[in-house]
């Protein structure tokens, strides 16, 4: 089993690196192994792990600009089994730098190919744009994933975020598949949550998945502390979530595998 998901919704703070980081430790404690991959400029997934990117020697950038391997941009975190490629402030130019480049959309794709056999998930934690960035994601990945806030604009930005599916499906990923929306900081209380919910599964039906992720403080916590929840607290409500997340995804491998 192998797995090339890009998380990715250009609306900010929806839950995106929080997801890819949590999605990732639960693939490792299943026993896969799992290579995150941040490709944002903010380079938040980078330091909700501990690393911090001004003093490490190559990222992201490195390969996408320099040609570095990536093989030679991967670090080791706390957990065994998840690995990272970090991304740096200076990734903000590699958006303008690539502009006249050719095959300019394939970079990421290229780069990964000698890599993908040794994982079983690659995840790519995408920035809060439709940019060159994520498109590079986009065409590297076989499903995107995306992570939905449950508030009222929630559906707002979404048409344009599936047209760009579409446009990346025609012209440079024909495999593309939309792995599904997974709404992030519910708040069961609310009515609120319920009637965007419901919207959103008449708008994309049979896209939504069956875990969701409340809202947790110990979810927003973690990342200061650079780890993983499941390192960080595995009892809490977040934990539960993000594991239940994985084995949802996991068994959408198995059965598409058979
Ligand atoms: P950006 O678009 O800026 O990259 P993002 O979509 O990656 O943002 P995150 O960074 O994952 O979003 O989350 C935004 C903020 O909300 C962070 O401070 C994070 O810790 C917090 N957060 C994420 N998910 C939850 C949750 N389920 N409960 C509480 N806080 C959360
Ligand atoms: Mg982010």
């Amino acid at each position: 089993m192998r797995k090339i998901v890009a998380i990715a919704n250009q609306k900010g703070g929806v839950g995106k690196t929080t997801t890819a980081i949590n999605l990732g430790a639960g693939v490792a404690a299943a026993d896969r192994k799992a290579l995150l991959i941040d490709m944002d400029p903010q380079s938040n997934l980078t330091s909700g792990l501990g690393l911090d990117s001004a003093a490490l020697e190559g990222t992201i950038y490195t390969a996408l600009i320099e040609g570095m391997p990536l093989k030679k941009l991967v670090r080791a975190t706390e957990l065994s089994g998840l690995e990272v490629i970090p991304s740096s402030r200076n990734l903000t130019g590699a958006e303008l730098e690539l502009v006249d480049q050719p095959e300019r959309e394939y970079r990421l794709r290229g780069l990964l190919e000698p890599l993908v056999g040794l994982y079983d998930y690659i995840i790519i934690d995408c920035p809060p744009s439709l940019g060159l960035l994520t498109v590079n994601a986009l065409v590297a990945a076989e499903s995107v994933l995306i992570p939905l806030q449950c508030e009222f604009f929630a559906l707002e930005g979404m048409s344009e975020l599936m047209s760009t599916v579409k446009k990346v499906r025609s012209a440079f990923n024909s495999m593309l598949s939309i792995e599904g929306i997974v709404f992030t900081m519910v708040d069961e209380r609310s009515n609120l949550t319920a009637q965007v919910m419901a919207e959103v599964k008449e708008f994309f039906p049979g896209a939504v998945l069956d875990s969701s992720v409340p809202r947790n403080i110990r979810l927003a916590e973690a990342p200061s502390f650079g780890k993983p929840i499941l390192l960080y607290d595995i009892r809490s409500r977040g934990a539960e979530a993000y594991l239940s997340l994985t084995r949802e995804l996991l068994k959408h491998e198995a059965q598409s595998a058979r």
